[in-house]
């Protein structure tokens, strides 16, 4: 038999981006989606790109549209204390041999906008509406049923369905692998773009963490990393009040942005932070796993969903050199993948305890240095 068509369960960054890189090789590809339509899942707030995240979306064909919608900034990053006092710079890494620039902030809505259009250009098939509950596996193919009892056959599926994946359950044979709460929620809001945010701006130490990331030449998005407990619901009529009392201790930038632009509650969003890491092989015969649906990626790095189109790509290559040996093929992608993703899990965890003051002594602007050198290497 030779592999022609892949089922990919979820469009969101991750699954768009795998169809996008699959049909580049030749592949027949159909996603399906649970959400209604391209925008449903997606909050309206802004998304960190960095250098290896604008290298694997050029390889899809998704750069230039990026960097044309957001704010390309010169370098990566500045660190301030709370009281808004410099503290150093991070220049951050540009990827040999391209132009990309080292930084990219662009809106989420606009992202999903870029990589559904293209995955349209480039022929995949993608259904909305329709929720994956269980799938099937044959001697030559591989069949899903959605929850409106809807099916869909491929040669292959790959779960691409997130940090609750169902999809996960199946590979990993029903074992409960479980993202957890790190300690941490993340509040983010969009707001004007001041002339002092022309890369990631932090502010904060190890009681806390303010950030703001440019995202359109007039945009910017602010998030605050809070240290909260595990069942501590916050309503949403009080997300601003709540977020300008963790900001009550800062000076500079976050003091103006706390009286100025903390006001709308309606405009804040508020996340848990989740991390899981899952062993290896990512695959049981022809289902394979990627992005958050195997490595769910603390927001610390801005390298989450930069992970997950980085899957895609490697996916798509490996499958278009071995693919009728999917096993090779399978655990060629992990290989490629496996150790690059445990780094960026890792090393947003130890952020995450150096924010809430669980690691005195730890050197974040050093571990993100590192971990942006790593990630310019060759995927
Ligand atoms: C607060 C916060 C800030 C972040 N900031 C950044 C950042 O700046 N930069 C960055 O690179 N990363 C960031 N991330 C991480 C990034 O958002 C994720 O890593 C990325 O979205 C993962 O993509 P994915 O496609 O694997 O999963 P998802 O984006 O979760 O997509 C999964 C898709 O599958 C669909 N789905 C789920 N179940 C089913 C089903 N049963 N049937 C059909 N469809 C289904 C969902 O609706 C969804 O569309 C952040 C994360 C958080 C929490």
């Amino acid at each position: 038999m030779t592999l022609q068509s892949v089922l990919i369960v979820g469009g969101g960054i991750g699954g768009l981006s795998t169809a996008i890189a699959l049909r580049q090789k030749g592949f027949e590809v159909t996603v399906i989606e649970r959400y209604p339509d391209l925008h449903a899942s997606v909050f309206g707030v802004g998304i960190i790109q960095p250098g290896n995240a604008l290298r694997a979306l050029d390889m899809i064909g998704c750069a230039d549209a990026c960097i044309e919608a957001g704010y390309p900034a010169k370098q990566w990053g500045r660190m301030l204390d709370a009281e808004g006092n410099h503290l150093r710079d991070m220049a951050g890494v540009t990827i040999e041999g391209t132009d990309l620039p080292p930084l990219n902030g662009v809106t989420r809505p606009k992202l999903h906008e870029i990589l559904t259009n293209r995955a349209l250009e480039v022929g995949a098939d993608l259904h909305y509406d329709v929720e994956f509950v269980s799938l099937e596996e044959g001697p030559d193919s591989v069949t899903a049923t959605a929850k409106d009892g809807r099916t869909f056959t491929a040669d292959i599926l790959v779960g691409a369905d997130g940090v609750r994946s169902k999809v996960r359950k199946y590979v990993f044979d029903g074992a409960e692998m479980e993202p957890q709460y790190i300690g941490q929620s993340a509040f983010r809001m969009n707001m004007p773009l001041l002339p002092e945010i022309d890369c990631i701006v932090l502010q904060g130490d190890d009681q806390g963490m303010a950030g703001y990331v440019p995202i359109g030449p007039d945009l910017a998005y602010m998030f605050y990393n809070a240290h909260m407990g595990t069942h501590e619901r916050i309503p949403q009529d009080q997300l601003a009040p709540r977020l300008r009392e963790y900001l009550a201790r800062f000076g500079g930038l976050t003091a103006r942005v706390r009286d100025e632009f903390v006001t709308d509650d309606a405009e804040i969003v508020l996340r848990p932070e989740e991390s899981m890491g899952t062993p290896r092989p990512w695959h049981k015969g022809r289902v394979v796993l990627m992005g958050d649906s195997v490595h769910a990626i603390t927001p610390h790095l801005g390298q989450g969903a930069a992970q997950a189109i980085e899957d895609g790509v490697v996916l798509a290559e490996e499958l278009a050199v071995m693919g009728d040996d999917l096993d090779a093929a399978f655990l060629a992608y992990t290989d490629r993948r496996y150790e690059r993703c445990k780094l960026i899990v890792d090393t947003s965890l130890a952020i995450g305890e150096w924010e809430m003051g669980r690691k005195p002594g730890f050197d974040n602007v050093s571990a993100t240095i590192h971990v942006l050198d790593v990630m310019a290497r060759p995927l």
